[in-house]
């Protein structure tokens, strides 16, 4: 028989058929809250200014283009440790951290060791990054869910959430969204947070922080300051890091995957593991996104821009959410949430009406992106779906 011919055809990727149909509409008022990237209020996503000079610079200095080595642009990744760690963790000897090609590559690398490390299960929340659970499992482990969020409220059901790791063994590992969760837009309060490092400790159990939106949400310090409590808190944890939203290099693939062991000995065996496991999975990562965060955060005046372009960004998305939370009474959680994505309470049926009848496109699950509203659009946006709100 053929190799090939046990292999079944996979349903399309239901947010790329929403790009396509919302493409073909020629209704002049549509609107796409469904792809999941910052859009400005003329509904396009720029290349930073901080990252077009960088960009100048290197195409003008870059003096060569050979191989750098598993773990890619080592001065990216220390430097992006001040970013997302804080100044204290960054010097820690007990974390080490490599370059990978974005989030989800950090996200696999950091699977792939738990695997490698005899890790057998690992704990999301329900809902989650639908990419979260097939990552996990590619890489052999089991994934099992815990509470999180609570429809009625809008918000985190902090008690269904901490009781439902009780069913977890100790040496699990569980996965936690550090800023601006995708779908929900919900955060854990300072308070929570050190609730759940209380119920982690207690449960002997491994935190996998995802933090994939750093500066979207409240800011860049305050949207790390829940995974700066946890590092310092535990002995052991993962953290994979995109910069492809915050610094709006998406294709480019940029990110990090940082390891915290409980001695700086184990360390020194997680990075030479990681680095084997990178070699195996894409060699090295690719370099210019990376090289283009370096030149930025070198660099005193084009850190200050990048920094202030990204607070306009996050300035915008909050703007909306308030604007957006005002117009209807279940909406009102939205300004209380974080992010680009919020989840809206409706169902299937009703997304269907929204294309039809308003062209508003979102993914079945109603989750839209705030990012692609406007303030001339968004009373419009929340007029057409009042009557789902029930
Ligand atoms: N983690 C979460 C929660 C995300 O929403 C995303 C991207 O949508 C990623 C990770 C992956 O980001 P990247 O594009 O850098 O792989």
């Amino acid at each position: 028989g053929q190799l090939f011919g046990a292999l079944d055809r996979q349903p399309p990727d239901a947010l790329l058929a929403v790009i396509g149909m919302h493409r073909a509409d020629p209704r002049p008022d549509k609107i796409d809250v469904g792809v999941g990237v910052y859009r400005d209020a003329s509904g396009a996503t720029p290349v930073m200014r901080a990252v077009k000079q960088a960009e100048a610079r290197l195409l003008a200095a870059q003096p060569s283009k050979a191989y750098l080595g598993a773990e890619g642009d080592q001065r990216f990744t220390d430097l992006l440790a001040g970013i997302a760690l804080g100044p204290e963790l960054a010097a820690s000897d007990r974390i080490t951290g490599v370059q990978t090609p974005g989030g989800t590559g950090a996200l696999r690398l950091g699977a792939e060791l738990l695997a490698r490390s005899g890790a057998g299960t690992i704990w999301v929340g329900t809902p989650t990054w639908p990419n979260h659970g097939p990552i996990f499992r590619e890489a052999g482990l089991t994934v099992r869910h815990h509470a999180y969020f609570d429809a009625e409220t809008a918000g985190i059901d902090e008690q269904a959430f901490l009781s439902s790791l009780d069913a977890a063994a100790p040496g699990d590992v569980v996965l936690l969204h550090g800023c601006c969760h995708n779908p929900t837009g919900t955060a854990l309060s300072p308070d929570q947070w050190q609730r759940l490092v209380a119920k982690l400790a207690e449960r002997r159990l491994i935190p996998f922080v995802d933090l994939a939106y750093q500066g979207l949400g409240r800011g860049l310090d305050a949207d790390a300051a829940g995974t700066r409590t946890l590092l310092a808190a535990v002995p052991e944890a993962l953290l994979a890091y995109s910069c492809d939203k915050n610094f709006a290099l998406y294709r480019e693939r940029v990110g990090a995957l940082w390891v915290q062991s409980a001695t700086p000995e184990t360390g020194a065996a997680v990075r030479d593991t990681m680095l084997v496991l990178a070699r195996s999975l894409w060699s090295m990562p690719p370099d210019h996104g990376a090289a283009v965060v370096r030149v930025i955060l070198e660099d005193d005046d084009l850190a200050a821009e990048w920094r202030a372009e990204l607070d306009a960004m996050c300035a915008r998305i909050n703007r909306l959410r308030t604007l957006l939370a005002a117009i209807h009474p279940a909406l009102a959680s939205i300004a209380d949430q974080q992010g680009l994505f919020a989840l809206l309470p409706i169902d299937a049926a009703a997304v269907e009406a929204l294309r039809a009848q308003h062209a508003i496109y979102m993914p079945a699950s109603g989750r839209i992106n705030i990012a692609g509203l406007n303030e001339d659009n968004v009373a419009r946006f929340a007029a057409a779906i009042a009557p789902y709100l029930g």
